[in-house]
């Protein structure tokens, strides 16, 4: 669980506010709790103004997924400029900062991570620190002078953005509202449900990730960063939620990273590649996925067996012992298989290297079986563990 270190930070003064970002985040949904609840008194929704915040919705979550942390802060995918254009807009609807200034300091996010220091939104210094305390005063760790985004810097469409910014966010929060709500014959109704309430909502999910993310969830991939996978948060953030993978594999266009998990950002990549709107999707080899969880599962049994051995009696210790020697053979299969792993990507990388021979197809092809084996191993291996976790559990209960 999270600590709160600002122990650390009591004594020196408080940074002075950061008004502009104060004023939207306090009054946004001030405004949203007192209009909406006046609105209702008297108007229905109409069916135009819930479509139109449906479509806002989802353009601005997008827009934050897809493009300023996907595409801009991490690189994981290129994109065509139409696609670019869209969600910059998107992103822009989302009134979180330039996309230079959220993807430098996300970069910072991912290099720091929870250091109380430099992590712009460390989840070492609490909740309300990591969700939206960091963006009300000017703190030091937030501050950004854009070395790590020497790309964004020479990007033509993020530095229209950062340079018209506020005019960009006027008109796209307030103009383009009342634009279609005066199409559609309800701009009130439009403009608080798909201009004010739209935005408070997708500021708190968005806000949800540098928060609840690091504090609630699995950590199935590595446990030193406080990154959760949860899915309850990948609902509602476009498939955001599975920070634990995305804190170790950051360039994989992937959040959710197993066909069945909940990412309708990936769906998105994916299904615009499809038709050449989006191109070089980066995916880190399943082999090395797997890697990271049978290695994550290898040391938490480790830390089971250790409380487990010291804590229980003597006639405990016995089946104790057993579960260890078990495990300690299981773990030495599983370096022999890591072993053999580093072999087989010595010989692809001598195979990719060599001239065009005739043989090359067939050692490819065998290569492909070989990894398969490993791949297999490495499941058979992570399997065996958890039925081994799992006796451990029971020897618990028992005793
Ligand atoms: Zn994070
Ligand atoms: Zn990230």
């Amino acid at each position: 669980m999270t600590q709160i270190s600002e122990v650390t930070h009591s004594k020196e003064p408080r940074p002075p506010i950061n008004w502009p970002g104060a004023l939207v985040l306090l009054i946004t949904p001030l405004a949203a709790l007192i209009l909406l609840p006046l609105y209702l008194w008297s108007h229905d929704i109409s069916m135009a103004a819930w479509i139109v915040f449906v479509i806002f919705v989802m353009w601005t979550g997008l827009g934050i997924t897809a493009g300023y942390h996907r595409l801009w802060a991490h690189r994981t995918y290129q994109a065509t400029w139409i696609v670019q254009f869209m969600l910059m807009i998107g992103g822009t609807l989302g009134v979180q900062n330039s996309i230079l200034f959220w993807a430098s300091g996300h970069r910072t996010h991912h290099q720091h991570v929870d250091d109380v220091d430099h992590d712009p939104y460390s989840a070492k210094r609490g909740f309300w620190y990591s969700h939206m305390g960091w963006m009300l005063r000017n703190y030091p760790s937030g501050e950004s002078n854009y070395k790590n985004a020497p790309d964004l810097l020479n990007d033509p469409l993020v530095m229209f953005q950062h340079n018209y910014y506020i005019p960009l966010v006027l008109l796209t929060n307030i103009a383009m509202p009342a634009l279609i709500g005066w199409a559609v014959g309800d701009i009130w109704g439009v403009l608080l449900m798909a201009g004010l309430v739209r935005l408070v909502m997708s500021h708190h999910f968005t806000f949800f990730i540098n928060s609840l993310a690091h504090m609630f969830g699995t950590q199935p991939y590595t446990d030193e960063n406080t990154a959760r996978d949860n899915p309850w948060l990948a609902f509602l953030t476009w498939g955001e939620g599975y920070h634990n993978y995305h804190h170790i594999f950051q360039y994989d266009y992937r959040n959710g990273v197993k066909w069945w998990q909940f990412d309708p950002t990936k769906w998105l990549i994916l299904g615009l590649s499809q038709v050449g709107l989006t191109y070089n999707l980066k995916r880190i080899p399943t082999l090395t996925i797997l890697h990271a969880e049978v290695a994550m599962k290898f040391k938490r049994a480790e830390a089971n067996i250790s409380t487990a051995v010291s804590s229980y009696g003597h006639d405990m210790q016995h089946d104790m012992e057993l579960i260890r020697h078990r495990f300690k053979q299981e773990y030495e299969a599983f370096s022999t298989t890591l072993n053999e792993w580093k072999l087989l990507k010595e010989q692809a990388f001598l195979l990719k290297k060599a001239e065009v021979s005739q043989k090359i197809q067939d050692a490819d092809l065998r290569l492909k079986v070989d990894f398969h084996l490993i791949e297999q191993r490495l499941q058979a291996h992570g399997e065996r563990l958890e039925i081994a976790l799992r006796g451990i559990q029971f020897v618990k209960k028992v005793g």
